[in-house]
């Protein structure tokens, strides 16, 4: 069914034949399909319950609390009107029934009560996602900020202006509190993502000088990096000698038409630049250490979706696919009034690329950090990929 926004803009809310059961994915148990459903409803709906570690705007599409679910990380929804609701004892239950998930809120870490010597807090420079990623924007600002060029579900720049970050870490700021996020609070891997410069590096240089930086600092902490394909594709091979070993070059959608809907500014960076940019980044980093983020809800039609995702598989790119939340502070919500997508569409692509990445033997955890092995905005880690 075709609806349209408040802006005239239309999207598929739901489509015949999804009926919030998966109707064309593999076979599975009856009881995974329960599992899945019930991962992918959360997602979409949230929990009610509190959440100490959260995340209120930034970069992407996310406005989560974190929680560990049977022993996974997962960024849901804060929601009190949502059916779903945590027990005091840790169990997920809808309508008094437990549904068989563990459910634990993610614990304050304890590097956010530190703060720089020239007084800038931690929790301002980097966040904890999960229960074991450091995650920082190392320029929060966006050369395709202004209104008419920015991606829509895209706030990087509202938590800047509420003060709960500052506009640039630098590299000694960041190796200072992946120090203390290590030794104080286990973190495993590190997440860099960062707004788009005007240079041809499109924020790859600054990225490099923080990978470095951190790297000296803690070596064993693994760090995926995050940007838009670099103008020069050098800078790929920079970010690896620098020391990471995993990048996010985030699409989100590889339909035209969509792209440049939701991402005016972005899609002038064509298909065929990214082609190339994710190859060669498949070249430098190695198959399955290169990601792309494809979001479920933006009006594209999920068959051309689940063909996208292939088409990544078979470049050795990890598909993270994720369903659109939406987020105070971005022009899909505050403008458009996007809502979240149907959840029979979620559930129905979910299961097709889980299943073509279980065919080519790509999990998210084998990557080395970063969005894939973490999987927490996803579902595929709860569908076995
Ligand atoms: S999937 Fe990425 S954005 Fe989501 S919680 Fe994990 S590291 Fe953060």
């Amino acid at each position: 069914m075709e609806t349209r926004t408040l802006s005239g803009r239309h999207h598929f809310e739901t489509l015949a034949g999804c009926t919030g059961t998966m109707t064309t994915g593999p076979a599975l148990a009856p009881a995974e399909r329960d599992r899945i459903s019930t991962r992918v409803s959360i997602a979409l709906l949230g929990v009610r319950s509190d959440a100490p570690v959260r995340r209120t705007g930034g970069a992407g599409p996310s406005d989560d609390g974190h929680f560990v679910i049977n022993g996974d990380g997962a960024a849901i929804p804060l929601n009190p009107d949502s059916p779903y609701v945590v027990s005091p004892s840790g169990r997920l239950t809808l309508d008094g029934a437990d549904l068989g998930f563990d459910v634990s809120p993610v614990s304050r870490p304890r590097f956010y009560d530190l703060a720089t010597a020239d007084g800038v807090a931690y929790d301002k420079i980097a966040k904890l996602h999960g229960n074991n990623v450091l995650a920082t924007t190392v320029v929060q600002t966006c050369v395709r900020y202004d209104e008419s060029e920015r991606c829509r579900f895209c706030a990087i720049e509202a938590s800047l202006q509420t003060g709960s970050t500052i506009a640039v870490k630098t590299p000694a700021m960041l190796a200072e509190v992946a120090e203390a996020a290590v030794r104080l609070d286990g973190v495993t891997h590190m997440v860099m993502t960062t707004g788009t410069s005007n240079g041809w590096d499109r924020g790859a240089k600054h990225l490099t000088r923080c990978v470095k930086a951190v790297k000296k600092a803690v070596p064993s902490l693994e760090i995926q990096v995050q940007c838009e394909p670099p103008a020069d594709l050098r800078a790929i091979t920079d970010l690896y000698e620098a020391g990471a070993r995993s990048i996010g070059i985030h699409v989100e959608s590889m339909d035209d038409e969509v792209r440049r809907r939701w991402m005016p500014g972005k899609s002038r960076v064509s298909m065929d630049e990214y082609r190339a940019a994710w190859r060669e980044a498949v070249r430098v980093f190695g198959w399955n250490q290169v990601s792309t983020y494809l979001i479920v809800g933006m009006g594209e039609d999920p068959d051309d979706l689940v063909e996208g995702a292939r088409e990544l598989i078979e470049m050795g790119v990890y598909p993270f696919v994720v369903p659109f939340r939406p987020l105070k502070g971005t022009l899909a919500t505050d403008v458009d009034k996007v809502p979240a997508p149907h959840r029979g569409v979620l559930n129905r692509v979910t299961a097709q690329v889980a299943a073509l990445l279980q065919a080519a033997g790509m999990r998210g955890e084998d990557q080395r950090a970063g969005c894939a092995a973490c999987g927490a905005c996803s579902v595929l880690k709860t569908a076995g990929a």
